[in-house]
């Protein structure tokens, strides 16, 4: 089959790989039918992700058809239309049973972590969904099956496997309720869902800074939020701490590691434990007000020793962050997308061919020819 692989830092490459097949009685097999990009996924093209090597098929935002089953798999059959988590998750032990099906216990060797579809032998050691065909454990839990009489496109529903859940999450968790104040940094695609569900969960107030300024205008324009850019403007957190009259109640961190901005020399030093900058957390530290919280879903992944704690500390923040267990909220965000409460095809702005995988992760992490969300089908 063809599939998009990882081939060092700043490459990436389709080639002609073996198939998968079923490993374990309840795996299931899925013929992609399409497939996306992810802001997670140039963390691994910028190299920063370990436990990745040569070949390494990526992608964690797929869904298909249901091509074979495992012996034991009864939740779903040959033809089914499904969407994958990107979390792989058991769905029995005591994580997945509590609904943190992101940090489930048998989904990586190394139980430091859960394990994701596509992201390195640190997170699992599971190939990816970028490709024509994928294995996805647990058959049984993992798979959200598409009902068949909903008439949905692909496009319409894709990002539930991701970015949608993720975005609901960082929202949700951090408690945003009727009449906030919330400042979301970043402005890519899971910034733009953030903010969608900022206003779905009764902020009065919604801020996004970002610094490029296309995204910027599409977050204006389609989400009707306030919008600064942090380039342009000097000082923009003493500027947001004036304009929120002593700051945000919640700040959601949709930034994480950004590459871009970090050169390559700082995030080594960083890794290495000699300081780095915090970025965009630098800023959600500084403009969220007193007991406020901030809610880091961007991924940060690397040790800093630059961590504001005192100044978090002596404030009463609460601070949520981690990988967002998608698939709790998969059901629930299904009926929204099926009855128009929530569209989220706005942000794409690239349809291609799994075969131009390379052109389009350059377009995506160049944040060239305006580009927002690049979808591909194999
Ligand atoms: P993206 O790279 O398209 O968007 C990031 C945006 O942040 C860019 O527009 C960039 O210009 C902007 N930015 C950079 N530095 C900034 C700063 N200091 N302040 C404000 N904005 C800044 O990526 P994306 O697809 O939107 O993903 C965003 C983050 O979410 C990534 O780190 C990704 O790994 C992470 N993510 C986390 C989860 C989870 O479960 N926690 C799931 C999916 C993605
Ligand atoms: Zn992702």
């Amino acid at each position: 089959m063809k599939a998009v692989t990882y081939q060092g830092r700043k490459k990436v490459e389709v080639k002609e790989v073996r198939d998968p097949g079923l490993e374990n009685k309840d795996d299931i097999l899925v013929r992609i039918t399409t497939t996306a990009i992810c802001g997670s996924d140039l963390h691994i093209y910028h190299g920063l992700i370990p436990g990745m090597y040569d070949d390494y098929v990526i992608g964690h935002e797929p869904m298909g058809i249901v091509e074979e089953v495992g012996p034991d798999v009864t939740r779903v059959k040959k033809g089914d239309r499904v969407i994958i988590p990107f979390n792989v998750s058991c769905g029995q032990c005591f994580f997945c049973q509590n609904h943190m099906e992101s940090q489930c216990d048998n989904s990586n060797d190394n139980r430091d972590t859960g394990g994701y579809l596509g992201y390195s032998d640190t997170y699992g050691g599971f190939m990816g969904g970028q490709a024509e065909l994928l294995r996805v454990p647990y058959g049984n839990f993992m798979p959200f099956v598409v009902p068949k009489e909903a008439e949905l496109e692909d496009e319409q529903i894709l990002f539930l496997s991701d970015i949608m859940p993720t975005a609901f999450w960082g929202v949700d968790h951090a408690g945003v309720k009727k009449g906030d104040t919330v400042v979301i940094l970043g402005c890519g695609p899971v910034g733009l869902l953030a903010q969608k569900f900022a206003w779905k969960k009764g902020a009065k107030r919604v801020i996004a800074v970002d610094s490029i300024d296309y995204r910027l205008e599409h977050a204006k324009k389609h989400n009707h939020v306030e919008t600064y850019n942090f380039e342009a403007i000097k000082d923009l957190d003493k500027h947001l701490l004036e304009l929120t009259k002593g700051g945000a109640d919640v700040v959601i961190d949709c930034v994480g590691l950004d590459a871009k901005r970090t050169p390559m020399e700082k995030i080594e030093t960083t890794l290495k434990l000699q300081g780095g900058s915090l970025g965009a957390f630098e800023m959600a530290a500084n403009i969220v007000r007193k007991f406020g919280t901030i809610s880091v879903v961007g991924v940060y992944g690397l040790t800093y020793n630059m961590f504001p704690f005192g100044h978090l500390f002596e404030r009463n923040i609460t601070l949520k962050m981690g990988q967002a267990p998608v698939i709790h909220y998969m059901p629930e965000l299904f009926k929204w997308v099926q009855s128009g409460e929530i569209d989220a095809t706005d942000i794409i702005t690239h349809r291609l061919p799994i075969s131009e995988a390379e052109r389009a992760y350059r377009i995506f992490d160049d944040k060239d020819d305006h580009c927002i969300k690049v979808v591909l089908k194999p």
